[in-house]
């Protein structure tokens, strides 16, 4: 129904399988039918996008937008034709930037898995709403594109502080933390997708959870030595009757 719908993640979906272009039509700026604005977020989150390709070494014109109205069918059929026309003079996906198809997959799923992370980094760029268009010319550049992907933050429990208390685990929109009753945590750096929750969630008295930037994250502590010895109520206070 609304532009405003479309993820940056649909996007990366449909060039990673194997679409030559993207091609968004939304409604015209400031015709929005509700509150919400939609196009203004798909315009905002193509640029983000097309900086995106461009830093992967895909051509950023594989992916445009444009805006009409339902009434203009004519506008609608001339510039998707225009498009199409333009697609084809690129070339296949990939093949035509000298990427062979492994690579190309590599490129566009380590993008892809930084979705939330980008989103969330960038969230007021994205929710933005100039009146003019040239304030929109520069709105992510891709030096900037480059050091977000290069200062990515990675998150790490670190093992002396974690008490299991399992509120991590329980927050993780996509099961990257590996835990239990009585059991260190860890997270999986390979699922996690960088979204700061155990890093908020975990409470301050604990503050187990890091926020690693620059430097590797240490490897996961074995499982053989990830159980946490607790003291028994009798060990605690053992005078106790
Ligand atoms: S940052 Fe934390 S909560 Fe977010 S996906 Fe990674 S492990 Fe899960
Ligand atoms: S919220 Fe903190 S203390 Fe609790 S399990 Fe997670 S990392 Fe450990």
């Amino acid at each position: 129904m609304c532009a405003g719908r479309i993820d940056l993640a649909f996007v990366l979906r449909a060039f990673s399988n194997g679409v030559d272009g993207v091609f968004i039509g939304g409604c015209r700026l400031n015709e929005c039918n509700y509150i919400t604005h939609g196009n203004y977020h798909a315009l905002n989150m193509v640029l983000l996008c097309r900086k995106l390709l461009e830093h992967i070494g895909l051509n950023p014109e594989r992916l445009r937008i444009e805006f009409m109205s339902g009434a203009e069918g004519i506008l609608y059929t001339e510039v998707v034709n225009e498009f199409g026309r333009q697609v084809k003079a690129l070339g296949p996906l990939g093949q035509s930037e000298g990427l062979d198809r492994g690579e190309l997959a590599s490129r566009l799923a380590s993008v892809t898995k930084l979705v939330p992370y980008l989103k969330i980094v960038n969230r007021e760029k994205l929710a933005s709403r100039f009146s003019r268009e040239e304030d929109y010319k520069d709105l992510f550049t891709l030096e900037e594109v480059e050091r977000m992907l290069r200062d990515v933050i990675s998150y790490h429990i670190d093992q002396e502080k974690c008490r299991a208390c399992m509120i991590c685990l329980r927050k993780c929109p996509v099961e990257a933390i590996d835990g239990g009753k009585n059991r260190i945590h860890v997270i999986d750096q390979a699922t996690c997708i960088k979204c700061g929750t155990c890093f908020d969630a975990c409470p301050e008295r604990f503050g187990a959870v890091r926020k690693i930037c620059g430097e590797p994250v240490p490897p996961p502590i074995p499982e053989a030595q990830r159980t946490i010895a607790r003291k028994s109520k009798a060990e605690k206070s053992p005078t106790a009757v």
